[in-house]
C-alpha cells in the first residue's frame, strides 16, 4: 500500500516475537497511530482465522488466550486441577502458535488475557514455562511474548506492589507486562464488574503506577479505565471518554519532564460538568507526547471515532472477544439454518431417506471454515479501524 511508513526492523519479522522486538512494535505503532488488534482465541480454527486476517491485510497481530480460553485449549474433559489446565492448556496453545505463526508472514504477539489475583498460580505457572524456555543459562528466548495481570480489584497501593513483584519476574523470564488499574464494566471471562464505581482512573494514579514500575523495566503498559466496558452491552451505562487518556499523558509527561516531586496540574479527572478534552496539537511528535503504552479493554462495540481518539493518546493495543465470538457463531448458525435438511441425517433428508450422502455438509472442515471466513473478515475489520492494515509490508 502506497504511503505506508517503512516497518522497523525485529530480529524476528515473522512468527512469534518476543524482547525487544515486543517494544520495538509498539513504538512503531505509537510513532505511526495505529494500534494492534488483540484477538482472544481458543482453538486452532479461531488461531487461524486471526492469523489469515493478518496476513490479508499485511499487519502484525497480537493472539491472547484468557484463563477460560487456556483451560478450553486443554479440553474441558482433561483430568487436571483448574489452574493447572490452564497452564498446560495456555502452553499448548503457545507451542502451536509458535509453529504455525511464522507461515503467515507477519509478526505475532504471543499474549496471556487477564489474570486476576485468584488465578496467579496460572501467571506463575507461564511465567515458569518461560523461564524454563529460556533455558539454563537464561539466554534462549521465552515462550511468550508478553502476560497480562489484573490486580484492579484490589487497593490501587496492593496491586501496584504486587504487579510490580511480576513485572520483576517478567524481567527474569524475557516478557512484556501488561497491567489494569480502575475497574472496566461489564464482565470478561465470568467475573462481573458492573457495580464497581472507579469507572474512570487519574492521572495521579497512572503516575503512581508508571514511576513504580519504569524503577524495574520499560517493558509495561497500562490498561487504564476510561468508561470502557467489557462485552457488548445496553448503551448509556457509562461514558465512553477515550480522551480522559490525553490527560494521563499530559500529566506523565509534565513529571517526566518537571522532575517526580513537582507540582503539576491535572492530577485528577474533574467533576463532569468541568470535563472536556484537551485542545489538541496534530503536529505535537506522539513519542514525546505520550510517554505511556495503553491498552483498550472492552473495544467490542465501540465506534470506530471512539478508537482512533484512543490511539491519539497512546493506545497501542485494542482488546477484541466479544465481536470475535459473535462473527463466529453468527455463520455457524446460517449455515446450520440454510443446511438444515441435509444435516438432520447422514444419508438424504428425512422426506427421501434413500437421497445422495451429506458428508460434505456436515464435515467440520465445511462449517467450521464458514466460521473462519466469518471470524477472518471481523479481524480485517479491526485492522482497517485500527489503521493498522499494511503497516507490515515487507517487500
Ligand atoms: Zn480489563
Amino acid at each position: 500500500m502506497p504511503g505506508q511508513p517503512k516497518p522497523p526492523q525485529l530480529n524476528r519479522t515473522k512468527g512469534v516475537i518476543v524482547g525487544d522486538d515486543v517494544r520495538t512494535l509498539f513504538e512503531y505503532a505509537r510513532k505511526h497511530k495505529f494500534a494492534i488488534p488483540a484477538i482472544n482465541v481458543t482453538s486452532s480454527s479461531t488461531t487461524v482465522a486471526a492469523l489469515e486476517a493478518a496476513q490479508n491485510l499485511k499487519a502484525p497481530i497480537i493472539l491472547q488466550v484468557s484463563s477460560g480460553g487456556s483451560a478450553f485449549f486443554a479440553g474441558k474433559g482433561v483430568k487436571l486441577g483448574k489452574h493447572e489446565a490452564m497452564v498446560e492448556g495456555s502452553v499448548a496453545a503457545a507451542n502451536f502458535i509458535r509453529s504455525i505463526a511464522p507461515s503467515y508472514g507477519v509478526p505475532v504477539v504471543l499474549h496471556s488475557d487477564h489474570c486476576h489475583p485468584e488465578d496467579l498460580p496460572w501467571l506463575d505457572g507461564m511465567l515458569d514455562a518461560d523461564i524454563a524456555h529460556r533455558g539454563p543459562d537464561g539466554k534462549g528466548e521465552p515462550l511468550f511474548s508478553s502476560h497480562m495481570i489484573d490486580l484492579s480489584e484490589l487497593a490501587d497501593e496492593e496491586n501496584i506492589k504486587t504487579t510490580r513483584q511480576y513485572l520483576e519476574k517478567s524481567v527474569k523470564a524475557g516478557t512484556w507486562l501488561e497491567m489494569e488499574i480502575g475497574v472496566t464494566g461489564g464482565e470478561e471471562d465470568g467475573k462481573n464488574n458492573e457495580k464497581n464505581t472507579k469507572l474512570y482512573t487519574n492521572p495521579k494514579d497512572i503516575w503512581d503506577v508508571y514511576r513504580q514500575l519504569s524503577e524495574v523495566s520499560k517493558n509495561f503498559s497500562i490498561a487504564a479505565a476510561f468508561g470502557n466496558v467489557h462485552g457488548v452491552y445496553k448503551v448509556g451505562a457509562v461514558k465512553l471518554r477515550p480522551w480522559l487518556l490525553g490527560k494521563h499523558q499530559k500529566y506523565i509527561k509534565a513529571k517526566l519532564e518537571k522532575g517526580a516531586d513537582a507540582q503539576v496540574e491535572g492530577a485528577e479527572i474533574p467533576d463532569e460538568q468541568d470535563l472536556h478534552p484537551e485542545p489538541e496539537d496534530p503536529n505535537e511528535d506522539p513519542e514525546k507526547k505520550n510517554p505511556v503504552f495503553f491498552v483498550f479493554h472492552g473495544g467490542s462495540g465501540s465506534a470506530k471515532g471512539e478508537f482512533l481518539t484512543a490511539i491519539g493518546h497512546g493506545v497501542v493495543k485494542v482488546n477484541l472477544d466479544t465481536d470475535m465470538q459473535f462473527a463466529y457463531c453468527d455463520a455457524v448458525r446460517d449455515y446450520m439454518v440454510y443446511n438444515l435438511q441435509r444435516l438432520e441425517t447422514p444419508v438424504g433428508t428425512r422426506k427421501d431417506p434413500n437421497g445422495p450422502p451429506n458428508k460434505n455438509f456436515f464435515d467440520p472442515r465445511k462449517w467450521m471454515r464458514e466460521a473462519e471466513k466469518s471470524m477472518v473478515k471481523r479481524v480485517e475489520e479491526a485492522l482497517k479501524d485500527f489503521n493498522a492494515a499494511g503497516k507490515w509490508e515487507t517487500s
